[in-house]
């Protein structure tokens, strides 16, 4: 049975009568546990009423019956925050009993709905059933589930009122129950109560229960699903994750894993952080989706203006919106390559891209990434485009080899990823950027993994460079969903300001700048700007460098590498991408409850921010655990 925590819309809903109905009804298969008691105990009235119950110590009682922060206010006492809390070890699963209502204060940062988010677990709302119960109730489901919080039954306690259930069932997709409350508080009553109650207590058990695994999802992905970078042989099992919150996932099997490459170096802050979950739920109440050729919405406007702020261009950049980083680099190869036409040089025809630079899978960024695994076979069909080491010398020798035929220069900024986590300094990024202006060439700097992981928004601050183009993706819209855009510096637009209809940029994709991803990319921006994410930055930031040297000791690794919270470590085996020992390394993480995914013989870690010491401990033990186990020397 599951542990569960019991809510009610206000103070008085009749959250401790339904918690003694349901205590009398299952003395001995649950434990009761109030973590904050405010005026007359609870704890204390389940002990008398339920006798031979399990009622856990409290956290924090205070005797004055007024909310918790201002109780510890008057005594001089303060309520820790919500994420210290743990719930007592017991055998039995735990009821856990809420004060107040779910946006009552907790503490002097937090409201208690911090605290049912941390806990994670299944929840019931409780409500009087007495006048006003429709809306009371509604108000109190469609806020809670604003904030990512959906109960899983309510519960609507005293006299039985059936156009308040019928009325509820039509505006909460969520299973309504009735209990009568008891006419006086008594053992007796309360068994009696209970004894009635039997069959509808059972039903609501049953809400509570994780869903069941559903039927034959591997088997069924198996014969259906086609994966990213991925055999249609792998040996390895799809995982099947039914739910996310902050660094974890959640397998429909019961297992829990870190996810300690943020899904694809999407995920930021963490999975479904509340702030990005409101944001959403308020988007979607006014606008799915529109057109965004001759159309525009406030969202997107907004996006582009908080990303224009962060760029070093004087006015007149412009930010082009798409869905994925494969179009945000397809968009600004054409804008570079446009821009030359339009200036009368049509035989530029020749990008520069970096050994081990990944740009995406798309035709334009298969050219420039041009990695012979993954797009050997496209080869013949691949534009022309070099492939030179991140060196400036070897960039100023192809400028010299291919005199005015080059018309732009791509880079991933500071680390190349998918070619292995290879990173480089600050200053050649400066050096090239600098080589490239002296020839005119536009550089273009693919942001899509970069952005928010390395210690500044956009990783080529650090060789503070002004790029005519950038690209960002995955973190755009915190990793929750699609978004991507180009940015155009104001020297690449003006070539395009002109009202000849045949030098527009002839490019549009249907879910251009989505108005759901771009609410969500708004708010992630306006959270970006408050600058607390840096903080946890730092302290990964911090964490892998206090790492370096065991992991450099082990025999067997070839290099340790960091750039921020990116810490990767390459071991000596030999296969690049294909290394046999990858799939291993992977099984022998999630084994451990960490999802890694080596590339190759490249093990690394890029948590999302909200990652906390513990389990950026674990992360670390797990990948030392994985070298040494299977030591590939
Ligand atoms: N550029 C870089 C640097 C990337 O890492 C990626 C994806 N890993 C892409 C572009 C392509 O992005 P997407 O997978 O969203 O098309």
């Amino acid at each position: 049975m599951p542990n569960f925590i019991v809510l009610g819309t206000d103070t008085d809903a009749g959250k401790t009568t339904f918690s003694l109905i349901w205590m009398s009804a299952f003395t001995a298969e649950y434990a009761y546990f109030k973590p904050f008691e405010t005026g007359e105990s609870d704890s204390n009235t389940i002990q008398r009423l339920v006798p031979g119950a399990t009622v856990l110590p409290t956290v924090m009682r205070f005797t004055e019956p007024v909310a918790p922060p201002l109780a510890a206010r008057r005594e001089q006492r303060s309520i820790p925050k919500s994420s210290t809390l743990t719930l007592p070890t017991t055998q039995l699963p735990i009821l856990l009993e809420t004060f107040g209502g779910p946006f009552s204060p907790l503490n002097e940062e937090e409201l208690q709905l911090e605290l049912i988010r941390h806990l994670s677990l299944p929840t019931i709302l409780v409500t009087s059933s007495a006048v006003g119960a429709i809306g009371r109730t509604l108000s109190c489901y469609r806020a809670m589930t604003t904030q990512g919080i959906v109960p899983k039954a309510i519960v609507l306690l005293g006299d039985f009122d059936a156009y308040v259930e019928e009325q509820l069932g039509k505006y909460t997709p969520c299973p309504i129950f009735s209990l009568p409350r008891p006419t006086q508080w008594s053992t007796d009553e309360y068994q009696l109560l209970a004894i009635n109650s039997t069959e509808t207590l059972q039903r609501i058990e049953q809400c509570l229960l994780q869903e069941p695994p559903p039927n034959n999802l591997i088997a069924r992905d198996r014969a259906t699903i086609w994966h990213p970078y991925t055999s249609l042989h792998d040996p390895l099992e799809p995982l099947p994750v039914i739910s996310a919150h902050d660094e974890y996932l959640h397998l429909a099997d019961g297992r829990t894993l870190i996810d300690a490459i943020s899904s694809w170096w999407t995920i930021l802050h963490g999975h479904r952080p509340a702030q990005l979950v409101a944001a959403l739920h308020e988007a979607v109440e006014t606008l799915d989706h529109v057109i965004f050729g001759g159309a525009t919405h406030p969202h997107a406007v907004t996006v582009a203006e908080c990303l224009l702020e962060t760029l070093p261009w004087p006015k007149g950049g412009r930010i082009f919106f798409s869905d994925n980083g494969s179009t945000a680099v397809e968009v600004a190869l054409k804008m570079a390559y446009q821009w030359w036409v339009h200036h009368g040089e049509p035989q530029r025809t020749l990008f520069v891209g970096f050994e081990n630079g990944y740009h995406g899978d798309t035709f334009g960024a298969m050219a420039v990434g041009r990695d012979r695994l993954f797009f050997g076979n496209y080869e013949p069909l691949l534009f022309n485009a070099l492939q030179i080491p991140v060196d400036v010398a070897a960039l100023k020798n192809a400028f010299q080899k291919h005199p005015q035929q080059i018309a732009g220069v791509i880079i991933e900024p500071l680390v190349q990823g998918a070619g292995g986590m290879q990173m480089h300094s600050p200053k050649t990024l400066a050096e090239i950027a600098t080589v490239c202006q002296r020839h005119g060439a536009k550089l273009i700097i693919d942001e899509v993994m970069t952005a928010g992981r390395t210690g500044t928004w956009w990783a080529f601050e650090q060789a503070q460079i002004s790029p005519d183009l950038i690209c960002s993706s995955k973190t755009l819209a915190g990793g929750m969903l699609p978004l991507a855009v180009t940015l155009a510096s104001p020297g690449i637009v003006n070539a395009f300001m002109t009202d000849d209809r045949t030098k527009m940029l002839f490019h549009g994709h249907s879910f251009t700048a989505n108005p759901l991803a771009c609410a969500v990319a708004a708010k992630n921006l306006q959270m970006m700007k408050s600058g607390d994410w840096l903080l946890n930055v730092h302290r990964i930031t911090q964490f892998w460098r206090n790492q370096h040297d065991q992991f450099a000791s082990i025999p067997g690794v070839r290099e340790v590498r960091q750039q921020g919270t990116i810490f990767a470590i390459e071991l000596n085996s030999a296969g690049g991408y294909l290394a046999q020992v990858g799939p291993k390394l992977k099984q022998y993480a999630i084994d451990h409850g960490v999802l890694l995914r080596p590339l190759g013989n490249v093990l690394y870690a890029m948590p999302p921010l909200c990652t906390s010491q513990t389990s950026l401990q674990t992360i670390r033990d797990v990948m030392l655990g994985a070298i040494r186990h299977l030591n590939p020397m």
